[in-house]
């Protein structure tokens, strides 16, 4: 499949996954709005997420703190200072690009997100050919102002990551949890980053959302929870779906990594376009808490309770991306199997985060019996799950209607099931039809 890519976006535009943002107006660059299934497939996503790392652990506890935070976080994090991207404008057609992008990198974490060849000699700009300007830093935090006047004392910065709140609220979770060493906070939430160079769908977009956990621990046991959260972050992986060979787990050497962390690993995936980042893992030593700390004035240190010893604990930060989490599910799901008239495409889903549970038919739509016990099963059902309804076209198109959209199985009510009480299921990857009794439809979607 050549342009897996392509195909993954039209089917989202087609299907109502994803589609660009406001696109009456012309859209806005890189924002994308997710539809009647996406929302469905990003929130059971998030929900699985939740549930396994936060109510299935007793060592996590939730958080959902405010986008907007006071500005001195973001001086106390070193992102006013440090979160830049070299940035260089053309003369001639006024186009922006990353440097890095353009020569070859010195940046101390290259990311050649479209790759151009670098120029021989002196750069150039990759569009016109013009003369650059000399590289500046631009900040990537998107900036507001709060209140009705627009001056430097008012403004205030969207988050560029959820992970300051964990630290910055860290001795209010730990007194009203009594949770002790070790334990983490976890958050979902939107993150904004203002990008030089977004682009490849929703891989890379300025606004987006993540899934983050700062797990406090002893300094002394760091190495046994990164080894930890880096099987719990493969567990993962595998429950939506991505396989092995298409992850590379990427070791940060010295040199390359934030001057506070002591081992990071990039978890990347083999996107269409490349091999870029899904998911990162962090040691953050005690850096923020001593940082927070210092700044604020407030005492962030952990108290033993045994010993009485006050101290910065240490912080594994394993981050998911929700809006990538979504794009790899979809890329490890797609599959065209068949030919000629038997070709269908088939999102193989995860059951669980399919955007439909189970789609229910009646056979015919214009046999008023037949539609009356089909919507009985089908409210029914809705209680427990997300269902689709199809009375168009004929039997096989719908099939081929839900296989593309993922959903595991389809329902069909008969005229046998009028008299046997029982309706066909057909099964989404081996298209396989079993016979099911209404009253055990519940139970046996379950089991599936
Ligand atoms: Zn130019």
């Amino acid at each position: 499949m050549p342009d897996k890519m392509e195909t993954i976006v039209s089917l989202c535009k087609r299907r109502g996954f994803v589609f660009p943002s406001s696109e009456i107006y012309g859209g806005l660059a890189n924002a994308w709005d997710y539809g009647p299934l996406g929302v469905e497939l990003k929130n059971n996503i998030k929900q699985a997420w939740w549930s396994r790392f936060v109510h299935r652990r007793d060592d996590v506890v939730g958080l959902d703190a405010a986008l907007l935070m006071n500005p001195k976080v973001w001086e106390a994090s070193g992102h006013l200072q440090h979160f830049t991207d070299p940035l260089v404008d053309c003369k001639k057609c006024k186009q922006r690009f990353r440097a890095d992008h353009i020569v070859p990198a010195t940046s101390a974490k290259p990311d050649l997100g479209k790759q151009v060849e670098p120029p021989k000699g002196k750069a150039v700009c990759p569009n016109c050919g013009g003369e650059l300007t000399a590289v500046r830093q631009f900040n990537l935090m998107l900036k507001t102002f709060l209140g009705p006047v627009e001056d430097s004392g008012s403004s205030v910065y969207f988050r560029p990551e959820t992970a300051q709140a964990m630290f910055v609220d860290f001795k209010q979770v730990q007194a009203v949890t009594r949770k002790k060493l070790p334990f983490g906070i976890a958050q979902v939430g939107k993150a904004f980053r203002n990008e030089i160079t977004p682009g490849n769908f929703i891989f890379r977009t300025r606004e987006f959302e993540q899934m983050e956990i700062e797990f406090f621990v002893r300094e002394n046991e760091w190495e046994w929870w990164f080894e930890h959260w880096l099987s719990e972050m493969k567990g993962w992986l595998k429950f939506l779906g991505v396989a092995e060979t298409d992850l590379n787990f990427r070791e940060i050497p010295d040199g390359e990594r934030a001057h506070y962390s002591k081992r990071t690993i990039d978890i990347d995936y083999h996107y269409p376009f490349g091999s870029k980042e899904l998911y990162g893992l962090a040691y953050r030593t005690d850096f923020d808490l001593q940082r927070h700390a210092e700044v604020s004035g407030a005492d962030l240190r952990y108290t033993d309770p045994q010993s009485g010893e006050k101290f910065f604990p240490h912080v594994i930060e394993p981050t998911w991306g929700v809006d990538r989490s979504v794009l790899v599910t979809l890329l490890s799901a797609y599959a065209e199997e068949g030919s000629g008239d038997k070709k269908r495409v088939v999102l193989k889903l995860p059951k669980t985060l399919a955007p439909y549970r189970v789609a229910v038919f009646p056979l015919l739509a214009n046999k008023p019996e037949l539609t009356k016990l089909a919507r009985e099963i089908y409210d029914d059902l809705r209680k427990t799950f997300n269902v689709a309804w199809d009375d168009r076209g004929n039997i096989g198109k719908r099939y081929l209607s839900q296989d593309e959209i993922g959903t595991p199985a389809c329902i069909t009510v008969d005229f046998d099931s009028l008299k046997d009480g029982a309706v066909t299921v057909r099964d989404r990857d081996t298209t396989k039809q079993e016979r099911v009794k209404i009253g055990e439809l519940i139970e046996y979607l379950i089991k599936l």
